[in-house]
Formats: structure tokens, C-alpha cells, sequence
């Protein structure tokens, strides 16, 4: 079921309850659950998590203060129920964390990407770029994705669209070198946002997350943030917890959301590695990028 079903789907399990004044408070609750659990379930959201929304919404609305003499037909009644539901959709996918990340004018703050490929890294890092340029930084963009073919040509492709400088090198094979020659240059010349594409392939994946660890160690981030296709289902969160072990990044980007995603797998991996989405990718286009809000995306949800 993809995202704009879940949607519809947990909103038709909210009306059918409104509109239901035969059974009592409880039975409607109860069988407005079992539509969202289901939805939720059928979306590729983990089992736990589902689980967790059901209790939560179940012990607010039938706790003692809030279950007597209650009637479906009540406005008050409805509207708490529309309001529990909402809640706890938004709590899926809100991890607040206390100090986000912002970036300092006049200083070199270092922001390294990591996904596996075809996740929309490359693509990202460009709309990032972009996004701070547009609000007057002085950014760059490092490819040191050196084990795949044609990366650096993709990424300064991308840079030269959107007016980005960039660093890679067409002959070295260490993507560590690459990585401090681009940091090193970008600094000399006082750039205040360098962003560093990385691998999202090899030969075997510990090898990659090697890669990353390494990588990591010399470039120092300032923030490192994960790229997830949002259609990747339950494997999102393996492969998440498998990012976080070794780069132990704090934010995620959920990119193809403007396609066909279930998007469950995806709200999985930020609750597993209690990391918040920040931006989303809505198309392949440079400026198909939103700042991700869990209000927000949870009221487009249901519509
Ligand atoms: P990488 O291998 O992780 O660097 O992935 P790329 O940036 O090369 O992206 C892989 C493909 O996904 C490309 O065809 C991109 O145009 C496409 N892509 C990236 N982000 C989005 C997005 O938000 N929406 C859509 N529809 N396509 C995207």
C-alpha cells in the first residue's frame, strides 16, 4: 500500500468511527484501531512501532477520565479522537533532538552524506547545496565516491547545473585522499558549508561501512546525514542501524517521496536509530526538496 493509501485508508478507519453512533464508545475505538493497525502494518511500518501506536491511542481515548459516558455522536468526542490519532501519527515520525544542527557563517562546517546507492545521495547533496546557497552560504561539494564509475562525473554534472564549485579527481583510487585534498582546498578558500558525497557501493557491504568509518575519522563532520529511499520497506531499518553503527549519523533525508513509497519501512529506521528526518525529496529536480516537519507531513497524509 503506498503512503497516500495510508492515508486514506487511517482516515477512512477515523470516519467510519465518527460516523458510527449504534455501537458504544469503546467498540467504535476498538474497531477504529483495527483499520489503523492494519493500515499501518500493510505500509510496511514495523510491527513494535504499530503496536505502540495502538496501545497509546487506546489508553488515551478509553482512560477513565476519558471514557465515561462518552458518545460517538459528541463533538468533544470526535474531536478527541481525531485529535489522539493525529498525536500519535506525529510522534512516529518526530525525534526531537535537542540541539539540531545549524550551520555557523564564516566558519567551515563539514556535512558528509552516506546511503547506500541509488538512494538519491548525490541528487541530495546537490538540493542541499543549493538550499544553503540560496540563503547566503559559501558552499562546495567533495565527491569521494571513487569506487564507482561515472560518480564524480554525476555529482559535477549536478554542481555545474546548479552553479555549485566542486572537488574530485578523475585518477585517485582512495577516497580518503580525495576527501582531505577537497576539505583542505575548500577551507584555504573560506567556504562555510563543504559537502562530501560518499560511496553507496562495494565489493562487499563491510567493506563499504569500512569506507565510512574511515572517511569519517578524517573529515570530522560538523552533521552526517543518511539518505533513504523512502520505498525501501522493512529493510530500511537493517539498513539504517548498519549506517548508524558506523557513521552514526544524525539526520536522515527521505528522498522519492513524490513517488509510489509505502514510506512504513522508512518511519521504522528513524524510530529504530531515534533520528530526525530533516528534508524530504519530492522529485528528481534540484528544488524538489522540503524542510520535513512532522505536522505537516502528517496532516498531508490524511488529507
Ligand atoms: P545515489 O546513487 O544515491 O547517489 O543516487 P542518485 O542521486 O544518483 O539518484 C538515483 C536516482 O533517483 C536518480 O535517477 C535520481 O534522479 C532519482 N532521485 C533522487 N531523489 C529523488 C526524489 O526525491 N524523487 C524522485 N522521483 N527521484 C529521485
Amino acid at each position: 500500500m503506498v503512503l497516500a493509501d495510508l492515508g486514506k485508508r487511517i482516515n477512512g478507519a477515523v470516519n467510519n468511527a465518527l460516523s458510527n453512533t449504534e455501537d458504544d464508545y469503546t467498540t467504535t475505538v476498538d474497531s477504529m484501531l483495527k483499520g489503523i493497525v492494519t493500515a499501518l502494518l500493510e505500509s510496511d511500518v514495523n510491527i513494535a512501532l504499530v503496536s505502540k501506536v495502538r496501545s497509546n491511542i487506546k489508553s488515551k481515548l478509553l482512560s477513565e477520565n476519558n471514557a465515561a459516558n462518552r458518545s460517538v455522536s459528541n463533538g468533544q468526542t470526535k474531536k478527541l479522537i481525531q485529535k489522539t490519532v493525529f498525536d500519535e501519527l506525529c510522534n512516529l515520525v518526530d525525534c526531537e533532538v535537542k540541539e539540531p544542527f545549524t550551520p555557523k557563517k564564516k566558519k567551515s562546517n563539514v556535512i558528509m552524506f552516506v546511503g547506500l546507492q541509488g538512494s538519491g545521495k548525490t541528487t541530495s547533496c546537490t538540493k542541499l547545496a543549493v538550499y544553503y546557497q540560496k540563503r547566503g552560504f559559501k558552499v562546495g561539494l567533495v565527491c569521494a565516491d571513487t569506487f564507482r564509475a561515472g560518480a564524480f562525473d554525476q555529482l559535477k554534472q549536478n554542481a555545474i547545473k546548479a552553479r555549485i564549485p566542486f572537488y574530485g579527481s578523475y585518477t585517485e583510487t582512495d577516497p580518503v585522499k580525495v576527501v582531505e585534498e577537497g576539505i583542505t582546498k575548500f577551507k584555504k578558500e573560506k567556504f562555510e558549508i563543504i559537502i562530501v558525497d560518499t560511496s553507496g557501493r562495494h565489493r562487499q557491504e563491510e567493506e563499504l561501512f569500512q569506507e565510512m568509518i574511515q572517511i569519517s575519522n578524517v573529515v570530522k563532520p560538523n552533521q552526517t546525514i543518511m539518505v533513504l529511499d523512502a520505498s525501501i520497506g522493512q529493510a530500511a531499518e537493517q539498513q539504517s542501524k548498519a549506517f548508524k553503527d558506523s557513521s552514526d549519523f544524525g539526520a536522515i533525508i527521505l528522498t522519492k517521496m513524490d513517488g509510489h513509497a509505502k514510506g512504513g519501512g522508512a518511519i521504522s529506521a528513524v524510530a529504530a536509530t531515534h533520528t530526525p528526518i530533516i528534508f524530504i525529496g519530492t522529485g528528481e529536480h534540484i528544488h524538489d526538496f522540503e524542510k520535513f516537519s512532522p505536522k505537516s507531513f502528517v496532516s498531508k497524509l490524511l488529507g
